[in-house]
C-alpha cells in the first residue's frame, strides 16, 4: 500500500453520511438501511477503530478467519452482529450457525439441508439470504433468476427454512442498477423483506433500488492487500 495511512473512523463517517444522502434522495428513512462493514482480511487491531467509532455490524467471507478474530472482539464490545457474506461449504454449516447472526450465501439444496439440520440442533437461526446470480455468471455462486421462485419454495417446504431476503453481486463490468432492480423484483414477488446489495462502488445505487443491507469494505477500511 502507498500514500497516507487510511483513517477508518473517517471512512466510516463518510459512508454513513453517503447512506443518509442516498436515502434522502429517494425519500427513505436512513434507519431502513443497515451498513455491514466488511472486515475480511483485516485484523482485530485494524477493526477496533470501527468498533470504537460505534459500528457494530460486520461482514466476513470466511468461517475460519472469523472464528479466529471475532470471539475476542465480541467479548470486548457488546452488541456485535456478524454477517457471513462469502460462500459457505456444507461441512461448515454448524460453525456458521454458531458464529453468525446472518448468512447471505444460501445458494444450493445441499446447503439448505445442512443448515436446516444445524439450525434445529442449535435451536436458533441466523437471518438467511438466498444469493441470486443475476448475471448468470458460470463462475459465480447463486441461484439463476429463472430458478429463484422454485428454490425459495423448496427452502420453505422441503427444508423448513425461513428465508428473510435475497443477496446479489452484480457482474464486475456491468452497470449494477438492472441487477439490483431484478433482485428487488424477485424479492417482492416472493414476499421477502430484506435485500443485501451494494458494495463500496455502488451502494448508493443499491439504496435507490431498495437495499436494506449494504456490504461496504474498502470504502471504510481502505484497500485490501489480498484480493479476496
Ligand atoms: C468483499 C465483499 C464486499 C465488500 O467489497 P468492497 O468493494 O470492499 O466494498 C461485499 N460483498 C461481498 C460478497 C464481498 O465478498
Amino acid at each position: 500500500m502507498t500514500g497516507q495511512p487510511h483513517n477508518i473512523a473517517d471512512g466510516l463517517a463518510q459512508v454513513n453520511a453517503e447512506i443518509a444522502n442516498a436515502c434522502r434522495e429517494v425519500k427513505r428513512d436512513p434507519s431502513s438501511v443497515t451498513l455491514i462493514a466488511v472486515s475480511k482480511t483485516f485484523s482485530g487491531d485494524e477493526i477496533e477503530p470501527a468498533l470504537a467509532a460505534g459500528q457494530r455490524v460486520f461482514g466476513e467471507n470466511r468461517v475460519q478467519e472469523s472464528k479466529g478474530k471475532w470471539p475476542a472482539l465480541r467479548e470486548k464490545y457488546p452488541g456485535i452482529e456478524l454477517h457471513l457474506i462469502g460462500p459457505l461449504q456444507s461441512n461448515k454449516a454448524k460453525e456458521a450457525v454458531a458464529l453468525f447472526d446472518a448468512i447471505h450465501s444460501v445458494d444450493r439444496a445441499s446447503l439448505c439441508e445442512a443448515l436446516a439440520k444445524e439450525i434445529e440442533k442449535a435451536g436458533k437461526s441466523p437471518q438467511l439470504f438466498v444469493e441470486i446470480n443475476t448475471g448468470e455468471e458460470p463462475q459465480k455462486a447463486g441461484i439463476i433468476p429463472a430458478e429463484a421462485d422454485a428454490f425459495l419454495i423448496a427452502c420453505r417446504e422441503q427444508y423448513g427454512l425461513k428465508i428473510d431476503g435475497l443477496m446479489c453481486i452484480p457482474p464486475h463490468d456491468d452497470a449494477p442498477a438492472p441487477h439490483f432492480a431484478l433482485t428487488a423484483k424477485i424479492a417482492k414477488r416472493n414476499g421477502l423483506a430484506l435485500l443485501s446489495m451494494g458494495m463500496s462502488a455502488d451502494y448508493q445505487t443499491a439504496i435507490e433500488f431498495g437495499a436494506t443491507h449494504v456490504r461496504v469494505g474498502s470504502a471504510i477500511f481502505g484497500s485490501r492487500t489480498l484480493s479476496v
